[in-house]
């Protein structure tokens, strides 16, 4: 199945929003075995929208539009559906009355341009919208498929989940599973020697990305059925394994802060952060996941000398030898254990950019009351936060 599709909103050409619409429904179309062959972004404009809408009609199997339900006079994705298939539009008494209930539940009188979003053509049936008034159309016709799905992403993504996607999944002829494997510590030429082997492979295929928190692989299936296809892919996760356990810190959805989280949960123990470079990015990505409150004692963002004294560290140190260096990052970790009465606390130290630091230096320092350590790194707040992470879970899963 060759699939298109369709942003529709004049917003997103002037840059005002970014269209993450696409980019979701793009993600969900592998795992459903169909081919995104094109992704176009179109204004609130009815003859240009019929323009492209046609050529999607003659070249592709299944269209997937976003935006334009709405109840203005700008909101024309339906008017031009209508038109690219010469099918007569109008309002659907059942839709209608539906529509005008939702109102009335809301103690709302409904304008009357809502009705816009009762009307329909005779080869499509109405999407449920649980989250909004504007109904999407399934559209089906000469072994075609157009879904127009409304704007709002949390709209589009529960009536993807709820409706679209189950409907296409029962289509589709092949069940596609992938699964993600996460490295630090290995460049992507090194974890490409060592996986060579598979990288040949047809059925599962493995692929090699470089990403911002290290190499990533991509391990894909493609099966007749679902349970197929979880044997492909767990096959293929034994024999990845058996080449680079030790480097994978993570699979899927997990990122270093969930690792880490879920390590230290496992161990019972308790983290606190300091910051000067990162001025609270470590401790904001941490309280990102929701197990935080816990392992996570608390953060405290130290940016000038005073306060790096006020909270316990030694005036020698700075003087003896200055505020970035090894020895400041590891006494500012020992600080915070002892302040926040943590098991292990992480500092970052730095300068922002400026004349007599243009290199940008920053070290990380760890402290688990027994050991304390500090690495070096350029400048950079995500690859400061990442080292930062990394090194916890070396010191994790080295104390073992
Ligand atoms: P509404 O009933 O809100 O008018 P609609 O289906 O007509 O819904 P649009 O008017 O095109 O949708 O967009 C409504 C809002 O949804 C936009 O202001 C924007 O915030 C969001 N939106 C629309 N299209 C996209 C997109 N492609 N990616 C991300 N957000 C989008
Ligand atoms: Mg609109």
């Amino acid at each position: 199945m060759r699939a298109e599709i369709v942003s529709v909103g004049t917003e997103i050409l002037l840059g005002e929003i970014t269209d993450t619409n696409s980019s979701y429904l793009a993600r969900q179309l592998p795992s459903l075995g169909i081919d995104l062959y094109w992704i176009s972004q179109v204004g609130d404009n009815q003859s240009r929208l019929v323009e492209v809408l046609k050529r999607a009609w003659q070249r592709s199997d299944l269209v997937l539009t976003s935006g334009g339900l709405g109840p203005t006079e700008d909101d024309i994705t339906r008017e031009a559906i209508a038109e690219v298939l010469g099918e007569k539009i109008g309002v659907d008494p059942s839709l209608e009355q539906g529509l005008r209930e939702r109102f009335s539940q809301w103690h709302m009188a409904m304008p009357l341009s809502n009705l816009k979003q009762a009307t329909i053509i005779p080869s499509a049936k109405p999407i449920p919208n649980t989250r909004g008034t504007a109904p999407g159309w399934w559209v089906s016709r000469d072994d075609r498929i157009i879904v127009a799905m409304p704007g709002p992403p949390a709209e589009l993504q529960e009536m993807w989940q709820r409706e679209v996607r189950p409907a296409l999944q029962q289509m589709s002829e092949a069940i596609i599973l992938s699964r993600v494997f996460k490295t630090s510590g290995l460049s992507e030429a090194a974890v490409g020697e060592m996986v060579a082997p598979l990288l040949s492979s047809s059925n599962p295929t493995l692929a090699v990305y470089s990403k911002a928190d290290g190499i990533q692989l991509r391990l894909t299936a493609k099966a007749a059925s679902q349970k197929q296809a979880e044997q492909v892919i767990a096959e293929g996760e034994i024999r990845v394994r058996e080449l680079l356990d030790r480097y994978i810190w993570g699979t899927d959805d997990d990122t270093l802060e969930t690792a880490a989280g879920r390590l230290l949960i496992e161990k019972g123990l308790t983290l606190s952060v300091i910051e000067d470079y990162s001025g609270g990015w470590l401790a904001a990505s941490i309280t990102d996941i929701p197990q935080s409150p816990v392992f996570f004692r608390g953060g405290l963002v130290a940016c000038s000398d005073q306060a790096k004294i006020a909270l316990g560290v030694d005036e020698a140190i700075i003087s003896r030898y200055g505020a970035v260096s090894p020895e400041m990052a590891q006494s500012m970790a020992e600080v915070a254990r002892e302040l926040l009465k943590s098991d292990i606390a992480i500092s970052t130290t730095g300068l922002l950019e400026n004349e007599n630091e243009p290199a940008g230096v920053t070290y990380i320092g760890i402290s688990d009351g027994e050991n304390s350590r500090a690495i070096r790194r350029s400048r950079g707040k995500r690859r400061v936060t990442t080292t930062a992470l990394l090194e916890l879970r070396r010191l994790l899963t080295s104390s073992n």
